[in-house]
């Protein structure tokens, strides 16, 4: 099967300045050929997809999602939860690929993103592609030993301890490890040290890359010191951790555009209730002036460390951690502006969510750019996103693996339509 898109301007994810009038040949789910037109030889009876004035790059990767989490569905379904937990996330990963997001890495949503993994791999059902870190793994009473026990972190205490539970994890057919290293509520690591460099050091052991939690400099620092392949969110970066990211070339997936939704959604709450004079009074108040306090404080961090690891050319990826119903699932689209927003050119912006993504990934060779040998996971939009980073919100056609994705209203970008709300419409 040979595919020739045929016309378009290619950003190819690589930096690179775009080919105009480009052609892009596609052979068994593949990458064959990329030039000008004229320049790359078109076999007979190919099918030719016409992508004149548009522009074609790499499809996306999140590097953060959490395919399920109870956050979607504060309203519990009847039934099994696991079962209607599969359902949510099926829709969530189907919304993103036609959103132009061919590759999710999930880091915990109990063994949900695993199961749904396996319906993709198998051809079940149609999705991006998942890579999955099972549970994550946390001390005991650590972020992410959630209240719900099928979708919390493992908690493990003492360098045995983890070291057991990244074989657990693995034994569960994770793709990668989660470690979750701190909280907000003070600056330490939860883990220690030993801890993490146990994980670490077991798992790159068994040849599994590691995805460090981490927002305060004390856990940032730990976690690059323990040789994390990606820090996430970051938050809090000190310059010398920087300086050991940029060595070592950790990827700092910085999860900017949920920390300020978050922040931001609290303070309309507070001014509405204070508008109506409700307030004070509020059963609603604890839990929004709780918020207003953390994330106060990470909306002071995140400009200084964001300025940090661009000056010291630390590898920056996308991924949104979307952890709301209150918004649709497949949100990358927002992460790469607010890239924008904090200094980085649109390149950069769109490179972190493809080039640098598949570097995160340890799928450099296959993912990420537009070149021969690469898998043809490709997307276009039909304006020029080097002028117009937000085009990447309105993903026009999406290539997996060399098959067309088609288009259904039924996959539009929306949130879940939970009892107690007027949502469920297109939000985006
Ligand atoms: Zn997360």
């Amino acid at each position: 099967m040979k595919t020739a898109i045929v016309g378009g301007t290619i950003i190819d994810g690589t930096g690179a300045p775009p080919i105009e009038d480009g052609v892009v040949l596609v052979e068994e789910g593949k990458i064959a050929a990329v030039g000008r037109e004229g320049e790359v030889p078109i076999p007979q009876g190919v099918e030719i997809i016409d992508a004149r004035a548009r522009f074609l790059l790499p499809g996306l990767i999140d590097c953060h999602v959490h395919v399920y989490y109870p956050g979607f569905v504060p309203t519990p379904p009847r039934g099994l939860p696991q079962a209607y937990a599969g359902v949510v996330a099926l829709r969530n990963l189907r919304c993103a690929l036609q959103a132009g997001v061919t590759t999710v890495r999930d880091l915990g949503s109990g063994y949900i993103a695993l199961a749904l993994k396996t319906a993709i791999d198998r051809g079940l059902v149609l999705g991006p592609r998942v890579l999955a870190a099972g549970a994550g793994i946390c001390i005991t009473g650590g972020h992410g030993s959630g209240p719900v026990d099928w979708c919390s972190a493992l908690e493990a205490d003492g360098p045995e301890a983890v070291k057991q539970a990244v074989r657990r994890e693995r034994k569960a057919g994770a793709n990668l490890i989660k470690l979750l290293a701190s909280n907000r509520h003070g600056d330490f690591s939860e883990f220690t040290i030993d801890e993490l460099k146990a994980g670490v050091e077991e798992a790159h052991r068994l040849g599994m890359r590691v995805a460090v939690h981490a927002s305060t400099f004390s856990a940032t620092k730990a976690a690059a010191l323990a040789g994390a392949d990606t820090i996430e969110h970051g938050i809090a970066i000190e310059e010398e951790t920087a300086a050991i990211m940029a060595e070592k070339g950790i990827v700092l997936v910085p999860t900017l555009w949920v920390l300020h939704d978050i922040f931001e959604e609290a303070k309309a709450l507070k001014e509405k209730y204070q508008k109506e004079g409700e307030y004070r009074y509020h059963p609603d108040r604890e839990r929004i002036e709780g918020t207003l306090r953390v994330y106060t404080g990470i909306m002071e961090d995140i400009p200084r460390t964001m300025e940090i690891v661009h000056k010291h050319g630390v590898k920056v990826a996308t991924g949104t951690d979307n952890i709301r119903a209150t918004r649709p699932f497949a949100m990358l689209h927002r992460e790469i502006e607010f890239l924008t927003r904090y200094g980085y050119s649109n390149m950069e912006a769109i490179q972190a969510a493809t080039k640098t993504a598949a570097e995160a990934l340890g799928l450099a060779e296959e993912l990420g750019t537009i070149e021969p040998g690469k898998v043809a996971d490709l997307i276009m939009v039909d304006r020029d996103p080097l002028q117009d980073i937000a085009v990447l919100g309105e993903v026009s056609w999406v290539m997996k693996e060399g098959k067309v994705v088609s288009a259904s209203p039924e996959w539009r970008r929306r949130p879940v339509r939970e009892p107690w709300s007027q949502g469920g419409e297109d939000a985006a």
